[in-house]
């Protein structure tokens, strides 16, 4: 006998492949109905025979996409109305949106085996993405997550992602900030009056400046980062000089777990919070002293790539270790506006490779330690955030602070 059911799925489901899932779910259990992301969560429709339901609910329970956090799932029978397939359908506005945004994720596996193969239409594309990594928290403009409403709504489809994106079958199905670089933004780098244009020559050019010594202002995913190789004593010391930054220690990126192992003493717990989904920054007992790196301090604050443009540059030949400290004259929050990003690294920059793609708010590389009890988030921001802290059961007003300037 046909049944059906109304269901709403709360927590971190937007932006992280959860429609087509749910798509692929239904159409696995011959369901009908109909999916849609609304301001309070995803909500579905199906229906078909009880023991498919079932099956149905307990796979969208125990087998949601990896980036997907469900906070709560609500159940209710409904009438069935005869659908005679399953759909995605346009999203709903409402007034107060709910729903919670997922945190940026790093490029995945199967964008990375994309990203180095000749063959690939996204070959060397460093704004490449799917379903399962990519751009949210820093692309997302408004709600509910739809392309519209990212910073990448000045970039229309062309066929090639448009058949992607309207694919079930595909990973790019319903990728919010799918491109290529047929259709998408590019890199390019400015150096005093001169740019080049072309991505991969841009990418090239500052690998090379970086393996020469000089400083390079490179636009990450919430802001810009400032790079220069970090075995290069005198061009750290120039960053230093360059940022009014007596002391402070520098944040590193390495080019892979094995660099990070000559660096310094990383326990189990390190490298797995390094490779983790939010990829912080993990400050860890040094090795060896990179000269004006750290000063007196006996740890060094390591960090992996995390976008397809960083895995490029190194690729490229850019040094194994480089200094990756937020872009900002000291005491000013990370720069992130491409203007303003000219302006206030202006004399500490002695290149800048800009991505074309807007970032929609600042956010910092997270800073994470291991602690007795497990991680301990210093500072919480790109990977973690806007993710939820915890639940607080509070009757009066409730006041949360957050830092504007570091
Ligand atoms: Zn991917
Ligand atoms: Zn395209």
């Amino acid at each position: 006998m046909l049944a059906a059911r109304s269901i709403r799925v709360r927590g971190v489901v937007q932006g992280v492949g959860f429609r087509p899932f749910v798509y692929r779910l239904a159409s696995a259990h011959r369901l009908t109905g109909w999916v849609l992301n609304g301001e309070q969560g995803v909500e579905i429709h199906v229906e078909g025979s009880e023991p498919r339901l079932a099956a149905f609910l307990h796979e969208l329970e125990t087998q949601p996409p990896p980036a997907a956090s469900i906070a709560e799932i609500e159940v209710h029978p409904t009438a069935p109305n005869g659908f005679s397939e399953f759909a995605i359908r346009e999203s709903e506005k409402r007034e107060r949106p709910t729903v919670r945004v997922s945190p940026d994720l790093p490029v995945c596996e199967a964008c990375l085996t994309e990203l180095f193969d000749p063959k690939d239409r996204r070959f060397s594309y460093p704004y490449i993405n799917c379903t399962n990594c990519g751009p949210r928290f820093t692309v997302i403009l408004g709600l509910p997550y739809d392309r519209p409403n990212t910073t990448m709504r000045s970039w229309p489809l062309d066929k090639y992602c448009s058949a992607e994106y309207h694919d079930p079958a595909n990973r790019r199905f319903h990728a919010q900030p799918v491109a290529c670089p047929q259709c998408g933004p590019q890199f390019y780098l400015e150096e005093g009056s001169s740019a080049v244009r072309d991505s991969s020559e841009a990418v090239n050019r500052a690998a090379l400046l970086l393996r020469e010594g000089q400083i390079v202002a490179v636009k990450g995913l919430g802001g810009y980062h400032l790079a220069c190789d970090a075995r290069n004593a005198s061009a750290v010391l120039a960053m230093r000089e360059r940022k009014y930054r007596k002391e402070k220690p520098f944040a590193l990126m390495v080019r892979g777990l094995d660099t990070a192992y000559e660096l310094a003493d990383i326990s189990r717990e390190a490298a797995s919070l390094m490779t983790s989904v939010s990829r912080p920054i993990v400050l860890v007992p040094a090795k060896v002293e990179l000269p004006h790196v750290a000063p007196d301090n006996s740890e060094l604050g390591l960090m992996l790539p995390y976008t397809p443009l960083q895995y490029l540059l190194f690729a490229a030949g850019a040094p194994e270790v480089l200094v990756m400290t937020s872009a900002n004259r000291s005491s000013e929050p990370i720069a992130y506006e491409d203007d303003n990003a000219r302006d206030s690294l202006a004399g500490i920059a002695d290149a800048f490779l800009i991505g074309e793609r807007p970032i929609a708010r600042r956010v910092d590389d997270s800073v994470t330690r291991v602690g007795a009890f497990g991680p301990a988030i210093l500072r919480r921001a790109r990977g973690y955030a806007p993710g939820a802290v915890t639940t607080l059961p509070v009757e009066g007003p409730l006041l949360a602070v957050g830092p504007d300037l570091k």
